[in-house]
């Protein structure tokens, strides 16, 4: 077999590319590039699909993510929990913010928080008289985070929940899309994600109108009315181009969504007999995944990593050192040993070719060559 890609975005162009190639001239000839009408019906469409009643987009998942921090108006130096198991993008924008990023250890088996460890690194703040002001609940390769579980403790304790779903558009935990269990919840549409654009973009969903209208302006470099301006702000948002790619692309997101089922179901299957030597990540209950990434926790990784890449296999590690060991984020006292499931984590994790477009026959090669590598 030729050599698989990791992810090949181009498969996709013989499915929809004219239609795509259409939107876009469309776009181009109208002459209007920005805060136009796709932007407009490509917020309404997804709010309703999240389930939320205002959808803003702006120019990257980490832009709504910084968004969002600015316009909930934390006061500054306050603590803002998160995994350390994340895209540094998560951690970024708080420390962006002017606030405290303070990592949580998470569930290895499911790769995101955990609703006691949340409860006691809270815990541990307030003893040291940290004023903590919201979380970030990731839900990280398209796995639904315990949202329902920790939206209660947030609304206990008065904290704001904030969702990153930038790797998990479309996935939904007890029938409710991630994405609508936060005050705000951010996603991505960088070419690689679930529901992905020809460049840079995200989206931020609420319910509330009030936070709403204040990314809106925020996003706008603060103009609340033309030439007005209340807040210093960014630069934030998207353009029409991308939007109109993303609504044809948005067309097609539930076959897309029924062929990574498909193919992480194949990958489940085939590696199930591997026990001992390949752990699947666990789904927690109620929770129904859109897979963005496919990982597995794998005995002998490195190793196992060069026999794939010798036979044609790429992998990835998604994420080799976790973001309180990064220099960056170090210097806020951390050290090896204080996140363990975190740290062991990410010494397992291994992450296969994986895109709705990834053939049956791959995927039967690849777990052939996992299996051939463990002696089964
Ligand atoms: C991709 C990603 C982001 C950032 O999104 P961009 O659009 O690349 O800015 C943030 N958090 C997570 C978990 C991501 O995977």
């Amino acid at each position: 077999m030729d050599s698989i890609p990791f992810l090949d975005l181009k498969r996709a162009w013989d499915f929809y590319g004219h239609e795509i190639e259409t939107s876009v001239i469309r776009v181009l000839r109208k002459g209007i590039y920005l805060n136009g009408p796709e932007t407009k019906d490509l917020e309404e469409e997804l709010a309703n699909f999240i389930g939320v009643r205002f959808a803003i987009g702006v120019s990257s998942g980490t832009e709504a993510l910084y968004l969002i921090l600015r316009a909930l108006d934390l006061p500054l130096g306050s603590v803002i929990l998160l995994p350390s198991f994340t895209f540094v993008a998560t951690a970024e924008v708080v420390l962006r913010a002017g606030l405290k990023p303070v990592f949580v250890d998470i569930e290895e088996d499911s790769v995101n928080l955990d609703p006691f460890h949340l409860q006691e690194t809270y815990r541990k703040c307030k003893k040291e008289g940290l004023k903590v002001s919201g979380v970030i609940a990731v839900s990280l390769f398209g796995i639904p985070a315990k949202l329902l579980e920790i939206f209660e403790f947030c609304k206990r304790e008065g904290l704001f929940l904030i969702e990153d779903i930038c790797q998990a558009f479309g996935s939904s935990y007890f029938g409710k899309k991630v994405g609508s269990f936060g005050i705000a919840n951010a996603t991505s549409f960088y070419p690689t994600k679930n529901l992905s654009a020809c460049g840079d973009g995200g989206m931020v969903f609420t319910n509330d109108e009030g936070l709403a209208e204040k990314i809106r302006i925020l996003k706008e470099h603060g103009q609340s009315k033309p030439y007005f301006y209340e807040y210093p702000g960014v630069n934030g948002r998207i353009d029409e181009i991308q939007c109109s790619i993303l609504r044809v692309k948005f067309k097609y997101f539930e076959r897309e969504k029924e062929r990574r089922k498909i193919l992480a179901e194949r990958y489940e299957e085939a590696l199930r007999d591997l026990l001992g030597k390949v752990q699947l990540l666990k789904i927690p209950q109620g929770g129904e995944p859109v897979f963005s990434i496919f990982s597995l926790r794998v005995t002998q990784r490195e190793a196992l990593r060069d026999y794939l890449e010798k036979n044609g296999i790429p992998t990835r590690i998604y994420y080799p050192l976790p973001l309180h060991l990064q220099p960056l984020y170090k210097k806020l006292g951390y050290k090896e040993g204080d996140l363990p499931k975190t740290e062991k984590l990410s010494r397992e994790i291994l992450s296969l070719p994986f895109f709705p477009y990834l053939k049956e026959e791959e995927v039967d090669y690849i777990v052939k060559k996992i299996k051939a590598f463990y002696g089964g």
